[in-house]
């Protein structure tokens, strides 16, 4: 598991991870930058997808980004129940699995659900940290490098910490 410190439309890896939301039709944040790097094609094809579950993944192609695959997940807007954490858990979960059925060996993880969706950044990147590192370990014969994508150096410094930890 790598940190990498900028903007996830720059990345050229098998598949990025979005934040998305359930409609799947662009939004705001790391999804509306996605959509416009992307370009129109983009949100074509993830009309053919008829949205997305919280806590479940969907890929598309990546178009005219860098990435070849766009996975859309859908993280948990924060409510401080108990429930936060196993949803937002899954979407770390289902976007390796999908990138697996997608023979997919580097993906980049937003922070999901850590913007406008609310979700504090120790919590959620304790969450994204501990399920990543339980399916890498659930999967040792499937080789993937997984990036989490900081947009701060502060969000960095928090993921740094977690990794060490
Ligand atoms: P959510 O609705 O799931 O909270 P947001 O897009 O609002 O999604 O925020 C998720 C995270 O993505 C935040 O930590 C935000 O700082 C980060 N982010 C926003 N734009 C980008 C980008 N271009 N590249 C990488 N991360 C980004």
């Amino acid at each position: 598991m790598k940190i990498f410190v900028g903007d996830i439309t720059t990345l050229k890896c098998d598949a990025i991870v979005n934040a998305a939301n359930q409609s799947l039709l662009g939004g705001g944040g790391v999804d509306g930058a996605i959509h416009r790097a992307a370009g129109p094609k983009l949100v074509e094809e993830c009309r053919t997808l008829h949205g997305c579950q919280t806590g479940d993944a969907k890929i598309t192609l990546g178009y005219n980004l860098p990435a070849k695959h766009v996975i859309h997940t859908v993280g948990p807007v924060y409510s401080g129940d108990n429930t936060d954490p196993i949803k937002l858990a899954s979407c770390y979960t289902r976007s390796l699995e999908v990138a697996k059925e997608n023979d997919l060996h580097s993906i980049a993880f937003s922070a999901i659900s850590t913007g406008v969706y609310g979700y504090p950044i120790k919590a959620a990147t304790i969450v994204a940290v501990k399920a990543v590192r339980s399916w890498l370990e659930a999967n040792p014969d499937y080789e993937i490098d997984v990036i989490f994508c900081c947009f701060s150096q502060n969000a960095a410094n928090v993921y740094q910490e977690v990794l060490n930890s």
